[in-house]
């Protein structure tokens, strides 16, 4: 049975900025109150509904943010707080309004911790909508994220607004495929090398998650575990048995796999191996999509900036996690290995953790490599490369980085069976 899980929406603004008409328009009613937040029950109320076209929701309806006497600093800074339990934030500003401090707070809590926001200017008057040039201009953080302008309380604007909310929002609930055009009754082989620091007793997240999308519909998996060191071996007839292992599988099939899903660090040998009629991807492509709700191609388009990289480019290896660093690391090791031999005047830096660099910092980088995020949600994922697309940064990541390197072909080859043209 599939969980249907609630995204949390948090309605964040000034007081008086509309606030609660916009929490109404969105909710076609007078909201009814059925679950007060924990420790902060006069600042936030929180309203669980089923949203027509959103979906089921969680609505934080919060205090406004300059309600000095009533709010006071300590209880500013817990509604602030809720904004990282949010996987949307509609922050409500009066663009007549001359002082932006707190929506300044806003943004910048949630560009660092990668929540979506989206402005929504809400015109008391309709001269309002002249002044959002100048709103803008002293705060251009708003030009990073999807905004509307619309008069909140006019009910006529509820089509507008969900519409608004739909094509750029990816619910928690977003139907991504975790594997391109499944088909039941076909074989998928998965390639998993193993080594001593694998651990034992279980198969790695995306590993396990291919497997079980695999059976659940109706189709097939198949593990290999592929042997690194034979098959790169220079001993006479190491690789030659392994690969004949490997191929001896495959034609010992009823028919071919529809696809094999190979870990990127055996991508040298799978896409030597693999045969030209059957279709190859990686786990870690597979998760970047999964992870970003089905946006393959910017990190597709991405990857297409690295042969046309040259010296003095500054390129950001970006993680989203402060994981310990052992062997072979990708992001510390592997990739920049690859970069020094390749693209030796090519500035290589790094961003590790959940912090994401300042738009300013962003936007003088050639092209940003981010892992596969798989330790924060997929909103946050999505928060980021969303936010580098209106930058206009180029972002690709570590699985089509690997690829690229393995030669002309190999790219092309790994992103085929998600239908995208070849990066240009
Ligand atoms: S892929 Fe996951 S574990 Fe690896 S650096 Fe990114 S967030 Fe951390």
């Amino acid at each position: 049975m599939t969980t249907i899980e609630r995204d949390q929406i948090g309605i964040f603004g000034k007081m008086n900025s509309g606030k609660s008409s916009l929490i109404n328009l969105l909710t076609q009613q007078e909201t009814s109150i059925v679950d007060p937040f924990p420790g902060t029950t006069a600042d936030t109320r929180v309203a669980v509904q089923e949203i027509h076209g959103l979906g089921p929701v969680k609505l934080y309806d919060t205090a406004g943010l300059d309600e000095e006497s009533g709010l006071g600093e300590k209880k500013r800074k817990k509604v602030l707080n809720l904004l990282e339990e949010c996987d949307l934030v509609l922050l409500a500003i009066d663009p007549a309004s001359k002082e932006f401090g707190p929506e300044r707070e806003v943004v910048r809590r949630a560009r660092n911790r990668a929540v979506a926001l989206f402005p929504v200017y809400n015109l008391f008057r309709s001269e309002d909508r002249e002044q959002i040039p100048a709103l803008e201009e002293s705060l251009p953080e708003l030009k990073l994220f999807p905004r509307i302008a619309l008069s909140v309380v006019d009910p006529g604007n509820r089509p507008p607004l969900l519409k608004f909310v739909k094509e750029n929002y990816r619910s928690r609930n977003f139907p991504a495929p975790l594997l391109p055009s499944l088909k039941r009754d076909e074989y998928y082989l998965l390639v998993i090398p193993m080594d001593v620091e694998t651990p034992a007793g279980r198969l790695l997240r995306p590993q396990a998650m291919v497997e079980e999308y695999v059976t659940r519909n109706w189709a097939y998996p198949i593990s290999f575990r592929l042997d690194l060191g034979r098959g790169r071996s220079r001993r006479p007839g190491e690789r030659e048995a392994e690969k004949a292992r490997f191929l001896g599988l495959i034609n010992g099939l009823p028919r071919p796999p529809r696809l094999i899903v190979t870990d990127s660090q055996a991508l040298d040998l799978t896409a030597a191996w693999c045969p030209p009629e059957v279709e190859l991807t990686t786990f870690s492509i597979v998760m970047a999509n999964y992870q970003t709700r089905g946006r393959i191609d910017l990190f597709a388009r991405g990857a297409g900036v690295l042969k046309h990289l040259r010296a003095g480019d500054r390129v950001l290896i970006a993680e989203a996690c402060n994981h310990s660093r052992i062997g072979e690391d990708i992001g510390t090791v592997q990739i920049p290995r690859l970069f020094r031999e390749r693209f030796p005047g090519v500035k290589l830096e790094h961003n590790f953790g959940r912090e994401f660099k300042d738009p300013e910092e962003l936007r003088k980088y050639r092209l940003i490599i981010h892992c596969g995020g798989c330790m924060i949600t997929p909103q946050r994922m999505l928060a980021r490369v969303r936010e580098l697309e209106s930058l206009k940064v180029p972002v690709t990541n570590y699985g089509l980085v690997l690829a690229w390197f393995q030669g002309p072909g190999v790219l092309d080859k790994v992103l085929a069976p998600w239908r995208l043209p070849p990066p240009g």
